[in-house]
């Protein structure tokens, strides 16, 4: 019994060990991966549920690997977070954004209003106005998709008084993931955010759950007595876009009309079909 506590202790230090190598690998290569400019910015239309119009996108993201192609968010997220660059990715999507919008506008494409999201790190980051200041950023055609989790922590003020001068600059606030964690109606009082994002985790089982149905309802009543528009993501068919309709939602994002896109295809399918 004594051996085997011993293999047993060698078998996970060994993968303990094996684990630590492997993070510390891809830490090293999404470090050189940022230096290398792997990291993309793709898009995610959003529509007005009614008119059906192409309202906005969302910039979502990628690492464009050398050797494993495209990976998501998940993939490298939390490695970012603990080597502090989150804040440099969110700065790296935002020029981007800059970047594309005016590209759009030299094909004729209009694009009303890009969402950037914007981690906690960044709207703690002291900088972060000045930062923005030098961007020259359009007024009323970016916002910014902060988390709830954001107002709940202990450096609150700043990140508040770093909130009142982003509006300033003309950039909106929109509260994403609406409706999971510590979601609190006085967020969206203390907020007044101009969006509210429902989170999918709630607007998938909207035609099958009465419970998540009654919930969304009640979310978009609220946002709307406040004067907040509400964005559910993961719509993921017509039946649900039909659905959320008929709640009162205001605008729809899922994969029922379109994936997240890299610039070129999303440039094309809204030239064909997202605009007149
Ligand atoms: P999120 O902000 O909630 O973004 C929406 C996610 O839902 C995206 O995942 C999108 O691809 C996915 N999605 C869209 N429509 C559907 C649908 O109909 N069904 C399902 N199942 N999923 C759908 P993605 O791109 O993998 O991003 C994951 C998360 O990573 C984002 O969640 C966001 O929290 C974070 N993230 C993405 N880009 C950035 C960024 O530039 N900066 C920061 N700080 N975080 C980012
Ligand atoms: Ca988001
Ligand atoms: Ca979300």
């Amino acid at each position: 019994a004594k051996a085997m506590g011993r293999n047993r202790h060698e078998f996970f230090t060994q993968n303990l060990q094996a684990e630590i190598i492997s993070h510390k690998r891809t830490a090293d290569e999404l470090l050189a991966g940022i230096e290398r400019q792997e990291f993309v910015t793709w898009y995610q239309p959003q529509f007005d549920a009614v008119t059906t119009e192409l309202t906005g996108v969302e910039a979502l993201v990628r690492w464009q690997h050398p050797h494993h192609g495209i990976l998501a968010p998940d993939r490298f997220l939390k490695i970012a977070e603990d080597l502090n660059v989150t804040s440099l990715l969110d700065h790296i999507v935002l020029e981007t954004v800059l970047r594309d919008k005016q590209r759009w506008a030299q094909m004729g494409l209009h694009v009303p209003k890009v969402s950037v999201n914007v981690s906690s790190r960044r709207l703690h980051d002291q900088s972060l106005v000045e930062v923005l200041t030098n961007l020259d950023i359009p007024p009323n055609q970016i916002s910014f998709e902060l988390v709830e989790s954001i107002f709940l922590d202990e450096h609150e003020d700043i990140a508040a008084t770093n909130l009142e001068q982003i509006k300033a600059l003309g950039i909106d606030i929109e509260i994403d993931d609406f409706g999971t964690g510590h979601t609190s109606i006085v967020s969206l009082l203390k907020l007044k955010p101009k969006r509210l994002k429902i989170d999918r985790q709630l607007v998938m089982p909207i035609l099958h759950s009465p419970q998540e149905r009654a919930l969304v309802r009640s979310i978009i009543e609220i946002a709307r007595s406040l004067g907040v528009e509400t964005v559910a993501e993961g719509v993921e068919t017509m039946q649900h876009a039909a659905l959320l309709r008929e709640l009162g939602c205001d605008l729809l994002q899922g994969y029922a009309f379109a994936r997240p896109l890299p610039f070129n295809d999303f440039t094309t399918m809204a030239l064909a079909n997202w605009t007149r």
